[in-house]
């Protein structure tokens, strides 16, 4: 009997399965499952989880909640995620799918979001003047620079190696003063450092949400955190259908066969060690057997701190990219893992969660942004070190009691000082964190009643504030040149796929779960010979002329 090895436990593999059990007629006994620990990059868990899990250390406090990423779907562009979560059954509500779940629960708490952009000066950036975050506040140079990158045809995609977005608008600076930028920066997570062949990719793949992006219309989210909505019914799912799991256990290196012309790439074996025990192994692969390998996954190597201690970084090269490195050491088209995993300061940011004891706090920001829970994502335009919040739906959490609340939040320059706490963002602790965001919150409040009065009275509710360093967290937007990502399927591999953000795949944009499923399933039907025609469509909006009309208004709005 054929098997299949999975390397990592997140959503990419996670779809695999479920493509090789649903549509390659596999039994679930056939797939086990290695994984380093359990909570990927979809993530969200008790603090006391986290603390079990690798690479963490134990917290002088663990109450409370983490989520290191805040999360946004999309209805028209995740073509292959709603696909496979039709497949699986919701452990909420039963009888439903997970799809249902999500849609169901989008449909009934739509996103509007009426406070995106915010600053001293103006409080909310939405009176109506100059600086209101309906206008995208191009200049004509800025026009023709951006409309020249999205109509590059993806033939001439070369053209933009090793470019970087604040390369290709080098004539024309004045597009990162704008509120198209802020917005779209602070949205997906954009550097200026970032790669703009994947701006590229995302002007065209999101070109739908360009003119919505003030208001966040077209973002999609989950009940609860994603870890809870959509990893948790997967990892069941398989488990019913005798997937096995096997935790903790990080594989170290592939054993390749040796074939006369080293150039078919045939699996053989995998070495790994049990982070707990210690112990190291070798598990035997047939050359028939298929092996699905995360090889790069932005989490990794991040650290948590608590509400009094700060994080301390941690300085592991990515264990995903790791076992990736040791195969390009063997094969020379398998891309190059350091120009995505070697260079922190392109790549990094820090994300905070805070859970409290009562709605206090959630209230005032509901008050100052002007609405609900689970409706924004409220950018800082002018703090130092780009700060960003998003308060969920409350719960968050299964777990959460009804009194607790719990938001996160994210700094996207992490080296830079506070503008309320003088010290890089790296070395606050969660409170301090906290004080920063207050801070910017009394800043915008124009209540006579301000929220700087009522600082004790937060600070008395804080359950726990947990600060993540992510070094890797934009990893996937780092310049890249055509080459540096391994295809799906590696020309000449018999058995092994690369599944994840960092394996090439035409069109499809990164740092979407869409992106790690559309490779699973394209890696899965390879194997199982089903043709790539009856792969999940996928929409083409930048071909659609009501779309393209009105994305040419938004230039000029
Ligand atoms: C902060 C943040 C915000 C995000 N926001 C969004 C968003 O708004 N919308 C969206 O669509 N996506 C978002 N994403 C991205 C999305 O969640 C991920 O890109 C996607 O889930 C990646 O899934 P994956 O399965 O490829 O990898 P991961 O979820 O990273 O899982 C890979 C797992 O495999 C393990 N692994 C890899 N190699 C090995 C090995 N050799 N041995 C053992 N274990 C190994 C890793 O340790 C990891 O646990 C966000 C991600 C983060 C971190």
């Amino acid at each position: 009997m054929e098997k299949a090895y999975m390397i990592g436990t997140g959503i990419a593999n996670l779809a695999a399965g479920i493509y090789l059990i649903r549509d390659g007629g596999w039994t679930g006994d056939q797939i086990t499952m290695y994984g380093l620990e359990k909570h990927g990059a979809n993530d969200g868990a008790a603090v006391t989880d986290y603390e079990q899990e690798y690479g963490n250390q134990r917290l002088s406090n663990n109450q409370g909640f983490l989520a290191k990423g805040g999360r946004m779907l999309n209805e028209e562009t995740y073509e292959n995620l709603w696909d496979i979560l039709r497949s699986v059954p919701s452990l909420d509500n039963p009888g439903q799918s997970v799809t249902d779940d999500i849609l169901n629960f989008d449909h009934a708490h739509p996103t509007h979001d009426v406070a995106r952009l915010m600053d001293k000066k103006n409080g909310i950036r939405n009176n109506g003047g100059a600086d209101d975050y309906y206008h995208m506040q191009f200049n004509n140079k800025d026009r023709f620079l951006l409309s020249k990158l999205m109509t590059m045809p993806e033939s001439k995609e070369a053209k933009l190696n090793d470019i970087s977005i604040e390369e290709w608008f080098a004539d024309s600076p004045h597009i990162f003063t704008t509120n198209f930028w802020y917005m779209w920066e602070t949205t997906f997570a954009f550097k200026k450092e970032s790669s703009a062949m994947e701006l590229r990719r995302y002007m065209n793949r999101m070109i739908l949400e360009f003119s919505r992006i003030n208001t966040l219309e077209g973002v999609t989210r989950t009940p609860y955190n994603q870890f809870e909505s959509i990893i948790l019914p997967m990892r069941k799912y398989l488990e019913d259908q005798g997937v096995i799991f096997i935790n903790n256990r990080k594989i170290t290196a592939f054993n390749f066969k040796d074939t006369p012309l080293r150039d078919d790439i045939i699996v053989t074996g995998l070495e790994y060690e049990d982070v707990e025990s210690g112990e190291t192994g070798k598990i035997m692969v047939d050359e028939n057997d298929l092996v699905f390998d995360i090889n790069g996954a932005i989490t990794d190597s991040s650290s948590m701190g608590d509400l009094n201690t700060p994080v301390k970084e941690n300085m592991e090269y990515a264990p995903s990219a790791a076992l990736w490195k040791q195969a390009t050491e063997h094969f020379y088209n398998l891309g190059n893992p350091d120009k995505f995993f070697n260079d922190r300061a392109q790549s990094e940011w820090m994300s905070f969660t805070v859970t409290t004891s009562n709605h206090y706090l959630v209230n005032e920001i509901s008050r100052i942004t002007q609405q609900e829970p689970g409706n924004a994502l409220n950018t800082w335009v002018d703090s130092n070190n780009l700060l960003s919040i998003v308060v969920h739906h409350q719960p968050h959490f299964h777990a959460q009691k009804e009194n607790e609340t719990v938001f996160w939040g994210y700094f996207m320059f992490p080296r830079k000082n506070g503008d309320y706490v003088d010290k890089p963002v790296i070395e606050m602790t969660g409170k301090e964190m906290l004080q920063e965001l207050l801070g910017h919150l009394a800043e915008v409040d124009r209540a006579a009643d301000n929220i700087s009065e009522h600082e004790q009275e937060i600070m008395d509710s804080v359950i726990n504030v947990i600060p993540v360093y992510m070094p890797y967290a934009s990893a996937l937007f780092n310049q890249r040149a055509i080459g540096d990502r391994p295809d799906v399927v590696p020309k000449n591999s018999k058995n092994l796929a690369f599944v994840s953000q960092f394996a090439e795949m035409p069109f499809d944009m990164v740092f979407t779960e869409q992106y790690s499923i559309r490779a699973a399933q394209k890696a899965v039907y390879h194997f199982m010979g089903i043709p790539e025609s009856q792969m999940t469509p996928v929409h083409h909006y930048e071909k659609d002329p009501k779309v393209l009309l009105k994305a040419t208004k938004t230039m000029f709005r």
